[in-house]
């Protein structure tokens, strides 16, 4: 194939994906990359596909290609390509949930920016890096690489980076159970796509309506709770993507659980049965083990303790093997109060203990009360060291310096 002809092949690739034709673009890039003997083509094919499989949640295609599009880096000998490819196989990584080595595979590609040019994709190797951390739950950690992709975003006025950012300070305080700002950054997001969004993908409509249900569901604000996540669903399953569409049927299930108290298993449980078996089949770990808590809960109302069990120690399983510890901490305290119910004490204790092994060990506290942090809805601050405070605790407490850390002024971080 010809480079014209090749070129030619990918522009109307794309302009079918975007035409939601996605079957067909798939097809024709899958013939490009089998007749292009040329590899920087090659390289941008590959990048086609790694985002189209992204965008349906085939996460396992996602990390083979990424694979692939390393070796087409590694023939081109070039470190901006090579940076990419890192950056596109830590995503894959994030996506399926391998947070250790997408953290890894982000230090590569950082590493290879510093010797090259190409400092533009900073900013996206920084977010990924952040929500590989969040997925550890090492808050601090993410809140400093959030932070810094946030600076490159306005550095590079990149709106798309800025929105994506935005999206996930909503995740991260929404985790935390600061709910004002898990509603403050998904709002932002949802008003850079209505500013400068004429042109981009509607998954990022799609992404900050999400965001914002989540929010509103916290803040108990079911209308408009509702209203995003119906826009959200909308686009979602206009497009046929999958990870949207099973993480807005959990929200639908725990927002069930909060409007329609009364019986509300009974609707939620078939909706989290069927998030069970989508979330398995595009491999997201931690939605997985989300949604098996929600159904566990869902299972206690029945009474039926012993599927609760089993539910409790399956996401225990996932929680573990994934290394998300807010999740492991969700789960010994399910554990602590089914076993409270119907003994045995010794099981009881267990679960106690790892519970606040689980605090101390994720600084789940405020330096300066020394009460919880992320427990219940509170006002949160971070400093410039990343750690974190009661607001009203940091407005308390004058200039004393950071109590976990001593070396950094009072002034409020970024966030
Ligand atoms: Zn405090
Ligand atoms: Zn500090």
């Amino acid at each position: 194939m010809g480079q014209d002809q090749t070129k030619q092949q990918m522009e109307k690739g794309l302009k079918l994906y975007q035409g939601n034709e996605t079957q067909k673009a798939l097809e024709l890039w899958l013939q490009v990359l089998k007749r292009s003997t040329d590899m920087s083509n090659k390289f941008r094919v590959l990048g086609c596909l790694i985002t189209a499989h992204s965008e349906m949640g085939k996460y396992r295609d996602m990390l083979r290609y990424s694979v692939m599009q390393i070796d087409a880096a590694r023939e081109i000998n070039d470190g901006d390509h090579l940076a990419e490819a890192y950056l596109n196989l830590a995503r894959s990584n994030e996506k399926l949930c391998d947070f250790h080595k997408a953290i890894s595979y982000c230090r590569c590609s950082l590493e290879l920016q510093d010797t090259s040019v190409g400092f533009h994709l900073n900013g996206q190797v920084y977010l990924s890096l952040g929500n590989a951390d969040l997925g550890l739950s090492s808050f601090q950690k993410s809140l400093e690489s959030f932070e810094r992709a946030l600076r490159y975003a306005h550095l590079n006025d990149d709106k798309m980076l800025e929105c994506r950012v935005c999206c996930s300070f909503g995740s991260f305080y929404v985790q935390l159970k600061d709910f004002e700002k898990a509603l403050f950054f998904p709002r932002k997001a949802a008003q850079l796509v209505a500013d400068y969004g004429q042109n981009w993908s509607l998954k990022y409509r799609a992404m900050s309506e999400y965001h914002m249900a989540v929010g509103y569901r916290c803040l108990a604000r079911w209308t408009e709770a509702m209203e995003s996540c119906e826009e959200s669903m909308k686009i979602a399953l206009l497009h046929g993507d999958r990870p949207l569409q099973v993480v807005m049927m959990c929200v639908a299930c725990a927002m069930h659980a909060c409007v329609w108290c009364v019986r509300y298993e009974q609707k939620a449980r078939p909706r989290y049965d069927a998030s069970l078996s989508i979330v398995t089949e595009i491999g997201n770990r931690v939605a997985h083990a989300v949604a098996l808590l929600g159904l566990a809960k869902c299972c206690l109302a029945q009474d039926e303790v012993d599927k609760a069990l089993d539910a409790i120690s399956k996401s225990y399983e996932i929680a573990e093997a994934v290394g998300n510890k807010l999740l492991l901490l969700r789960v010994h305290c399910l554990a602590e109060r089914v076993h409270r119910a119907r003994g045995p004490q010794r099981l009881v204790r267990e679960h106690v203990v790892k519970f606040h092994e689980l605090v101390e060990e994720l600084e789940l506290y405020c330096g300066f009360c020394g009460e919880a942090v992320g427990d219940r809805d509170q006002r949160l601050q971070a400093l410039p060291c990343a750690h974190i405070y009661h607001l009203r605790c940091l407005h308390g407490n004058g200039t004393k310096g950071c109590p976990n850390c001593r070396r950094n002024s009072l002034k409020p971080g970024f966030v």
